[in-house]
């Protein structure tokens, strides 16, 4: 069925409460595990339901901002699912104290268990008044940064607009527009600080309330970690300092050298080339045309899956007035129907959406098949492991995309994913250390930071012009630390999350099938099918172990991991140099 087909009915929510209160008596009269089981489909199937029609309303809503009807069907959506979820948690609360636990779980797996008890320790009633000021505040943060208006040859930028410049093949140009941003910080330093504490403070205040020590074991809950915990990514992070910065250092000077400079400022970082990162060749609808005929080549199954996209409408990629900015991709349950949402503008990241948004797609086509639907819910470093593998998996065929300049993107590309890995982990530890010591002042905050950077990127050096940044105020400019840390930002539906460590773990999985497919690139694409499938059947360690990967939290691997890639990344620089 194509997209623009799919009937659109507003959920009535005193129905589907009633149905799900008849659920519930029914699942608690059930006297066998076969019963319980029979009931459990048809939450299953009132879920997928109201999960489809709120999100028609939300995917037409964005592609259309100025359509009345859909905007008031979303803010209708809004209103009413919390009201509807709090019901849906004592469904939940009763699924978990079956009498008939144990034959249930053989069916649903473990970790949807393990996550219900997670859930019902990170959320309580108490908590509302201070999660509601914590939005007000991080609402307050993103209006600091999006009020930006930076004065650039006599028009007035935001930061976004700003990043052009500030990655600029021409260094005078760079240096100007690093200056003019960190002007803009400067003038707002004070306000940084005053709302940050607050934040740690109030986040602090949540996790005590609900019995945590500290705001990190919360978040941990929230994050639905249900398979590793603090020490896991303490020894992770450690392994990423010993053996990973060593080889993303080689990055930078690689970097260094390419753009014939004689010391790699922070303002050099985000350029590649010294004429600047390599582009799309094609119009939109050219790389999306591409992107069909290299999931055609790349195996039946993505073939498939495209083909069904395709013929289903099933990308709105192409930029048009009235469509909200950004991308997302989403899925309706009741059409087992992934949907991209992009909008191209020319860049490498048009590409990104064929390639990461297209994995995260392709996965969900896959399970969607699996008729349990807590396999749904995936964690979020297995969610990115699929997307970021599938960036490396479409290697073969960029030629496609990049023309002459291939060679340049996939070496970028690969640079660019080595040396996020430092960046990653020193968030993810500057936050532990941050919320362990709450008491912290705005100073001593900074100061921690300078010496993470010391750790994890020695290389670092701030021009004059970034005086902000080199008193170690890097970070404030890093959203993830004001509104997300370690929080999954839930809307109505349950979806759009953000994260951090998440990222990193995932990529060093990504780096994993990367080195497979040199060798062996049908074996590693065998793996990551079965990887694909199993969706959040089992636990992330237990499905890391069933496809073959070795779990990053095991020591040596990540040792292993970088002497692999840098043997592929020397390769590259014979190849293209
Ligand atoms: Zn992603």
């Amino acid at each position: 069925m194509k997209f623009s087909e799919m009937p659109y009915e507003r959920i009535d929510f005193d129905a589907a409460k009633e149905e799900l209160s008849s659920i519930i008596k029914a699942f608690q009269e059930a006297g066998t595990p076969q019963e319980q089981m029979e009931v459990h489909r048809r939450y299953y199937k009132l879920m997928g339901r109201i999960k489809t029609q709120a999100t028609l309303a939300e995917i037409r809503h964005s592609i259309d901002t100025t359509d009345p009807f859909y905007e008031e069907e979303k803010t209708y959506y809004d209103q009413e699912m919390p009201a509807f979820s709090n019901q849906e948690v004592q469904y939940k609360k009763l699924l978990f104290a079956s009498p008939y636990r144990k034959e249930l779980e053989l069916v649903i797996g473990g970790p949807a268990f393990k996550n219900i008890e997670l859930a019902a320790k990170s959320v309580s009633e108490a908590v509302i008044p201070l999660m509601q000021e914590e939005n007000a505040l991080v609402t307050e943060y993103e209006k600091l940064l999006a009020g930006a208006k930076i004065d650039w040859k006599g028009k007035l930028l935001n930061l976004s607009m700003m990043t052009p410049y500030l990655n600029h093949e021409d260094r005078e140009i760079r240096k100007k527009a690093a200056a003019k941003v960190n002007a803009f910080y400067e003038g707002i330093a004070d306000q940084l600080d005053e709302l940050y504490d607050k934040l740690v403070k109030n986040r602090t205040a949540q996790a005590k309330k609900l019995g945590f020590e500290t705001y990190t074991d919360l978040g941990y809950c929230r994050m639905n970690r249900n398979s590793y915990g603090r020490k896991e990514v303490e020894q992770f992070r450690d392994q990423i300092k010993k053996d990973w910065v060593p080889f993303a250092e080689k990055m930078w000077e690689n970097r260094r050298k390419r753009l014939g400079l004689d010391t790699l400022y922070h303002m050099d970082e985000g350029l590649s080339f010294p004429e600047g990162s390599p582009k799309p060749t094609g119009t939109p609808e050219e790389i999306l045309k591409s992107g069909q005929k290299m999931y055609e080549e790349l195996s039946p199954e993505t073939r498939e899956f495209f083909d069904f996209m395709m013929e289903g409408d099933l990308f709105d990629v192409f930029a048009r007035p009235y469509k909200q900015v950004g991308g997302y991709m989403t899925y309706l349950p009741d059409y087992h129907a992934p949907f991209i949402f992009a909008n191209f503008n020319g860049t490498a990241g048009d590409v990104d959406v064929v390639t990461h948004e297209c994995g995260h797609a392709f996965q969900g086509y896959i399970s969607g098949k699996d008729p349990v639907m807590e396999h749904s819910d995936i964690t979020m470093e297995t969610a990115e492991t699929h997307s970021m593998s599938m960036e490396f998996f479409t290697n073969p065929w960029m030629e496609q995309f990049f023309g002459s300049r291939a060679g340049d993107f996939l070496k970028s590309q690969l640079e660019d994913a080595v040396v996020f890995i430092p960046y990653g982990s020193m968030v993810d530890e500057f936050q532990h250390i941050v919320y362990d010591h709450p008491e912290m002042t705005s100073a001593e905050r900074k100061d921690i930071w300078k010496k993470l950077e010391k750790q994890y990127k020695p290389h670092l050096t701030y021009e004059e012009e970034s005086s902000f940044y080199a008193e170690g105020g890097f970070w404030q400019r890093q959203h993830h630390i004001y509104s997300l840390p370690f929080t999954n930002l839930t809307n109505a539906f349950g979806w759009k999350k953000q994260y951090y460590i998440d990222y990193v773990i995932a990529q060093t999985n990504a780096f994993q099938y990367k080195i497979w497919m040199q060798k062996d690139y049908r074996a590693a694409w065998k793996s990551y099918l079965a990887f694909c499938e199993a969706s959040a059947s089992d636990f992330f360690t237990c499905m890391l172990k069933d496809a073959g990967l070795d779990s990053p939290f095991e020591p040596g691997i990540i040792r292993r991991i970088a002497a692999e890639l840098e043997e592929i990344y020397n390769q590259m620089e014979t190849d293209y140099l």
